[in-house]
């Protein structure tokens, strides 16, 4: 069996502790309208091309968005950064796009992964099925797990699909074996509003367990933009700017409430 994947991030530092290799899957049934990797969404491989210029001359570069591997691939690619990851107390992390779309070969990977010593983390939207969440379970020492908005029509809105199934979900994990990082991207104009906030750290505050270890802020940021326009798709984020340092501060005492550490960024 073979995972379709679209980047491969080595010596990252913002996806789970220490350094760690990260396995970019392809394919995700959410549409955030400010998704920094458009090239994850589509299930199937992609062909971009890049438009250059030097000078006047205009040239073009096609590039391949997703390619298969192999789990003795990722393997060899992890064994290659084994000392680093060892000595930081890093691991392997599986993002996407959504790795659990991708569910029977994720769980291949990460069995693999975890037999041969690595700290296993997926980064997810939470929307997969239950079921899957339950196979996975076993094999992943840590969830990074996104909470974009509570109000269902707005998170319908922003994402295209309902979050009952997400809520669920984390309830889910924060009552099984493995450690949960909470994510939260910080979006001006979606959810960055203080009756929005409060809802996500009310939230917080009932479904929390041991398992809850972090709360990560992530503020939006544009660069990935331009990558909008090597896919041809509209970037609906329009000229909506980044939250203020000042704001992003105050939400971090703000979610220090809930009792555990909070983070700017990953
Ligand atoms: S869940 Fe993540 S990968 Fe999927 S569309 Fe949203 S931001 Fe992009």
């Amino acid at each position: 069996m073979k995972g379709l994947i679209f980047s491969v991030k080595r010596y990252s530092v913002h996806d789970g502790p220490g350094i760690r290799v990260t396995f970019f899957m392809k394919g995700c049934p959410l549409s955030c309208w400010w998704c920094h990797n458009p090239e994850g969404i589509s299930p199937e491989p992609e062909k971009v091309v890049q438009k250059n210029k030097i000078g006047e001359k205009e040239f073009s570069i096609v590039e391949d968005a997703g390619k298969l591997f192999s789990v003795d691939e990722i393997l060899g690619i992890l064994e290659k950064e084994r000392a680093f990851i060892t000595h930081s107390k890093g691991g392997v992390t599986f993002s996407g796009g959504e790795p659990m779309l991708q569910c029977e070969f994720l769980i291949e990977a990460l069995k693999a992964c975890k037999d041969a010593g690595y700290h296993t983390a997926v980064d997810t939207s939470g929307y997969s099925s239950t079921e899957n969440y339950r196979s996975v379970i076993p094999f992943t020492d840590l969830f990074l797990f996104d909470i974009k908005h509570i109000d269902d029509t707005m998170h319908l809105k922003y994402t295209g699909v309902s979050n009952f199934l997400i809520l669920e979900n984390l309830l889910l994990l924060l009552h099984s074996p493995g450690d949960v990082i909470i994510r939260i991207p910080v979006i001006p104009g979606v959810n960055d509003d203080s009756g929005s906030m409060n809802d996500i750290r009310q939230l917080l505050i009932n479904f929390k367990t041991d398992n809850l270890k972090k709360i990560n802020l992530l503020p939006y940021h544009k660069t990935g933009s331009s990558k909008y326009n090597k896919f041809n798709i509209p970037y609906r984020m329009g000229s909506i700017e980044p939250p203020s340092k000042g704001r992003i501060q105050e939400l971090k005492e703000f979610f220090c409430e809930v009792g555990v550490k909070v983070k700017i960024g990953g």
